[in-house]
């Protein structure tokens, strides 16, 4: 779990700023629900034979009432619970977006943290492919808006339930004649989930991964139709993608379109973002059949695809820094940064370290390194004169970058500085 230091602000700003402005453009709201929930909410929605619900979930049990609760490891089902109990359904389809803290038991490395963040989104109610076209647009629209290049689509169908029961045979059987190197969590879920070892992250299973039954071969009409419109629709939308036949994403909530974006910039943890149709789930947690689908981002890799890319933008001061010494100045300069601020103004007021105030020379240093635009210096001749020095710091020129300003003069002074600043 990390700490995201204040020298990471701007990057964070930047990429939720573009996500916010983007999941916008396309109607969606927003919805904030709690980190913790049931226990049995996942292990119902994501799927028992799962890597997060066998593994990497945070469960306790409430020591005051025994309930037992886990921290999100992700928040479709939370989504889906939510719009359940305020029946956010009842005059038709929502639109829902999210961001916030998952948290999963994994072995930490690059890329993968055990609290971690995900932006999402949710499209209850759309069962055609053209929902789930927007959803995937929503996305290449944000790696454009972020200066993201070189994130590929990929894209497979899982068809329905009984068509995924067809294969499943023909699947253990396959997965039955390879049993000698089957490794444990394979052999496990070989008869609960035999899709899921598809899904394997060891090497050595990917070769006989790749000869198995392809459950896209399974597909009947409607399914075939259904992802055969997503291609359509791609296309005319000018979106590249690959089909891969092996993606089957690692929960269990899933039918039809699934999808994942990744770059090969990021090593072993290449995927930013998955998703896909989730028909099922609604009436699985104890609603009326409501198809839907939507997708998962992880922050944290797309900010180190920005780093990657050089594309984190430059971390801009605030406007003016206040700089004052003696008993006589200590008032006006509060008072005038409140002024500053009453306009607008991004104010630092110069506090001094043991609270008996510091010299000029030390409070400039500060000026400087903060970033601010504008010093206000104000001492006991100022105080006297009814006026304050305004030094311009980021000016290169030495000689001429400080004026006296009047009291009265002084937040038009700044803003009409602030505004020639902004456009040299
Ligand atoms: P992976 O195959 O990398 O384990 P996943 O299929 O478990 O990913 P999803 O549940 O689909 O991941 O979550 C969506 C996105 O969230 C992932 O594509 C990834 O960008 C991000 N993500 C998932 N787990 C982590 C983690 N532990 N740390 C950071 N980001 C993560
Ligand atoms: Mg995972």
């Amino acid at each position: 779990m990390n700490d995201i230091l204040p020298a990471d602000e701007t990057l964070w700003t930047f990429f939720e700023q573009t996500a916010r402005s983007m999941l916008r453009a396309y109607g969606y709201r927003q919805i904030r629900t709690p980190i913790i929930e049931h226990t049995n909410l996942f292990s119902r929605g994501i799927g028992e034979v799962t890597d997060i619900v066998e593994k990497e979930m945070y469960s306790f049990t409430d020591s005051l009432n025994g309930e037992n609760l886990t921290l999100r490891p992700e928040n479709t089902a939370a989504v889906v619970r939510a719009a359940l109990e305020h029946n956010l359904l009842y005059d038709g389809p929502k639109r829902l977006w999210y961001i916030g803290p998952m948290f999963r038991h994994e072995r930490p490395q690059r890329g993968r943290y055990r609290q971690f963040h995900q932006v999402g989104v949710e499209a209850l109610g759309l069962a055609g492919p053209d929902a789930d076209v927007e959803i995937i647009l929503m996305c290449q629209r944000l790696w454009d808006d972020l200066g993201l290049t070189g994130i590929r689509l990929e894209l497979n169908s899982l068809g329905q339930a009984s068509e995924r029961a067809a294969h499943r045979q023909d699947l253990i059987a396959y997965l039955e004649k390879h049993s000698a190197i089957l490794d444990d969590d394979a052999k496990r879920r070989l008869h609960t989930n035999p899709l899921r070892v598809l899904d394997t992250k060891n090497p050595a299973l990917q070769e006989m991964a790749k000869g198995a039954p392809r459950l896209i071969d399974y597909l009947g009409d409607a399914s075939r139709e259904h992802f055969d419109g997503v291609q359509r629709l791609l296309k005319a939308n000018n979106i590249p993608f690959t089909i891969n036949p092996r993606l089957v994403r690692g929960l269990d909530y899933y039918n039809l379109t699934v999808f994942e974006w990744v770059t090969d910039k990021l090593g072993a943890q290449g995927t930013v973002a998955g998703g896909g149709r989730y028909d099922p789930l609604i009436e699985q947690l104890g609603g009326k059949a409501t198809p839907a689908c939507g997708w998962a981002m992880g922050v944290e890799r797309i900010l180190e695809l920005l780093r990657e890319d050089d594309l984190v933008p430059q971390d801009e001061g605030c406007d003016v820094y206040i700089v004052h010494q003696g008993e006589a100045a200590l008032s006006p300069a509060l008072v005038a940064a409140e002024r500053l601020r009453d306009v607008g103004l991004d104010v630092i007021f110069h506090c001094s370290a043991d609270g008996k105030g510091s010299s000029f020379k030390s409070q400039l240093k500060r000026a400087d390194a903060s970033g601010a635009a504008f010093a206000v210096i104000l001492g006991d001749n100022e105080v006297a004169q009814q006026q304050a020095v305004v030094k311009h710091l980021r000016s290169s020129d030495q000689q001429d970058n400080q004026v006296g300003v009047a009291f009265d003069q002084l937040t038009d002074y700044l803003i009409d500085a602030m505004v020639a600043s902004a456009d040299a």
